[in-house]
């Protein structure tokens, strides 16, 4: 039999690191062991449910190159097989028809309150025949009413619970609609669902879903409840933390690799390993080895990671993501250098990929203004001999390269017997407009030969103004 896992996201939001983390979790396991992983859409809430949701949802995945194998299935499509199976359950005497108005609930439940004990619905019409005509009724399961449920947990281990502590819970409303554990139930069995890794706020629905399915005579799948993720301040992850859309860490910058990484790490260990490629999760993963607790979100280390994966990726790689935020940010980059040389003198530079295009503009668009701070203190009277013998001096260089472009600024060093300072940092300005870059040969190289004249004769310009108004 093939291992199945499933992700099932409700789509009532974007794709979150919880449920990525899930995702990527259900996704690994079946990856590991050559098995099926679906995709299947919840959508059965009908206010809550959106296609923008969807779409954000399928577009996290696709991001993170979660692929899936099966699907994406949608509830919504599949009501007549839920309304089969309840009709099923009703046949086989697992189900029943329940009258009671919610007036009539609410009251058993005070009294069940009032007595000490469970508070549930108290079994009025679980045997009954006499049927009210024209009156609305749901649809209850008729849950066992003693032994245990044992929920054979590969993350928490086994979990015992008594049926009766269990309610005879709603499988379709008034209306005819299913509800949740009855869906969850119905299409896990039918999509032969093996392992179902899934957030541990649902563990108090697993011992009813597996009593449906004992009732419906299916297989009972393997079960992994993923403790959730805290914020850095203990409390459940939410927006008051920052980005928690997974696309939102696409726009601030992260690689997907890094994003992947971080969250198997949260969750999971291998020994002390930081650093996972894809192809290791797969092969190391395993849902036994998953925390028990509840794990923090650090954007620190997530920001680590993330430097890890843009200085040791392939620059082409790094470089594709690099060009979505270039063009993100208005930098048009078809003049100018290939952004792999980009991502390679700037990549241990930065934290993320947004700072990495906002540090690169000068290399694709030209500047009318030079930083303030870095010219009022580089570019003033003494830069001007510095930089009129280095522009002679690159203007004469036959090879635009890293290696004569750096001996072009050591002889001007040592023929007006200053610091290299004293020309680079006035170089530097000149050409970037600002005080900060990657080593001036390289960045220099990396732009064409008379952009860099043009730019040290603005510098000058600049210098030539101030000795005037001195
Ligand atoms: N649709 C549920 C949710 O988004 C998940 C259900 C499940 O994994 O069983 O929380």
């Amino acid at each position: 039999m093939t291992l199945t896992t499933r992700f099932a996201p409700s789509p009532t939001g974007y794709l979150h690191v919880g449920g990525a983390r899930t995702a990527l979790y259900s996704w690994l396991y079946a990856k590991k062991n050559g098995g099926d992983f679906i995709l299947r859409i919840e959508d059965t809430d009908l206010e809550r449910s959106t296609q923008a949701s969807v779409d954000a949802i399928m577009d996290g995945m696709n991001w993170l190159q979660l692929e899936w194998t099966h699907g994406p299935y949608f509830q919504t499509e599949r009501f007549d097989r839920y309304k089969e199976v309840i009709a099923q359950l009703l046949e086989s005497g697992h189900a029943y028809r329940c009258y009671s108005t919610a007036e009539e609930v609410e009251a058993m439940r005070e009294e069940a309150k009032a007595k000490g004990e469970i508070e549930k619905y108290n079994g009025l019409w679980r045997d009954r025949t006499d049927y009210p005509e024209d009156k609305p009724y749901v649809i209850r399961f008729k849950n066992p009413l003693d032994g245990n449920v044992i929920i054979k947990d590969m993350v928490k281990g086994d979990i015992t619970i008594s049926n009766t502590q269990l309610d005879d819970l709603i499988i379709a409303r008034s209306d005819g609609t299913p509800t949740y554990n009855l869906t969850v139930v119905v299409d896990d069995w039918d999509m032969k669902v093996s392992h179902v890794v899934r957030g541990d706020d649902h563990i108090s629905n697993t011992p009813k879903q597996i009593n449906i399915l004992a009732a419906l005579g299916a297989e009972i799948p393997a079960y992994a409840h993923i403790p959730m993720i805290l914020g850095d301040d203990g409390k459940r992850l939410s927006k008051r933390h920052g980005a928690v859309g997974v696309m939102q860490y696409r726009d601030d910058g992260y690689l997907p690799e890094a994003l992947l990484n971080y969250l198997v790490r949260l969750g999971w260990s291998h020994g002390d390993q930081e650093i996972f490629s894809r192809e290791e999760m797969i092969e190391l993963f395993d849902l036994t080895g998953c925390n028990r607790a509840p794990s923090a979100f650090n954007t620190e280390k997530l920001i680590w990671v993330n430097q890890h994966y843009m200085k040791t990726m392939d620059p082409e790689y790094v470089a594709s993501h690099l060009e979505w935020h270039m063009a993100d940010q208005g930098i048009a980059t078809d003049n100018g250098p290939a952004l792999s040389e980009i991502v390679k003198v700037q990549a241990d530079r930065v934290k993320t990929l947004k700072e990495m295009a906002a540090i690169s503009t000068y290399f694709y668009h030209d500047f009318t203004e030079f930083d303030e701070k870095a010219a009022k203190k580089h570019l003033r009277g003494v830069a001007q001999k510095p930089l009129e013998v280095v522009k002679a001096k690159l203007a004469e260089l036959s090879e635009w390269k890293a290696e004569t472009i750096h001996e072009a600024i050591n002889s001007t060093a040592e023929e007006l017997e200053v610091g290299m300072g004293k020309v680079g940092m006035p170089l530097r300005v000149a050409v970037t407009g600002g005080g900060n870059s990657p080593s001036l040969d390289i960045t220099l190289e990396l732009l064409p030969k008379e952009k860099v004249l043009a730019r040290i004769d603005m510098a000058l310009a600049v210098v030539a103004e101030r000795i005037a108004n001195s």
